[in-house]
């Protein structure tokens, strides 16, 4: 069995612990190898701090930086919540496309909209043109099924 890579990071200005020792995967958050499936290293430590995390609940940066494991900035809540912070706090992902505006952001209503889209059998990529975002936010809301079952309110 090979051994566990130690993590390593650095902290940042604002107190954020850089992991500089595992890789980042697509999604921008670095993995570990734990129990022979990769997790991402904010979940590992979270649940070295904390015990283990109820199914369905995700880590969460209060910093909003992926590469942060810092166990003060880490905090547990659903998919839901997770996506809606990302379009909610506009996050850099969210807001690099658009021409006509380049910050754009997604409000709860455009959000209804696009779900109605995406069940109508819009291509992501013609709906992420037409809200000047990127098809990685249109993915997101594509992917969290929870959005479905649960009105945005909810989180007010
Ligand atoms: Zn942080």
């Amino acid at each position: 069995m090979a051994r566990k890579k130690p993590i390593a990071y650095e902290v940042d200005e604002k107190g954020c612990w850089i992991c500089t020792s595992h890789t980042a995967d697509t999604c921008g958050y670095p993995k570990i190898f734990n129990s022979g499936k990769r997790i991402h290293v904010s979940r590992y430590i979270y649940e070295q701090k904390n015990g283990s995390i109820p199914a369905n609940m995700v880590v969460r940066h209060k910093c909003d930086n992926r590469m942060c494991i810092n166990p003060d900035h880490l905090e547990i809540g659903s998919q839901y919540e997770n996506v809606h912070d990302m379009i909610t706090r506009g996050r850099q992902r969210f807001s690099q496309v658009g021409e006509r505006n380049p910050k754009a952001k997604l409000s709860e209503n455009d959000v209804a909209k696009i779900q109605k889209l995406l069940a109508s059998g819009e291509r992501q990529v013609d709906i992420a043109r037409k809200y000047g975002v990127t098809r990685y936010c249109v993915y997101s809301i594509a992917r969290c099924r929870i959005w479905k079952q649960r009105k945005i309110e909810a989180q007010k």
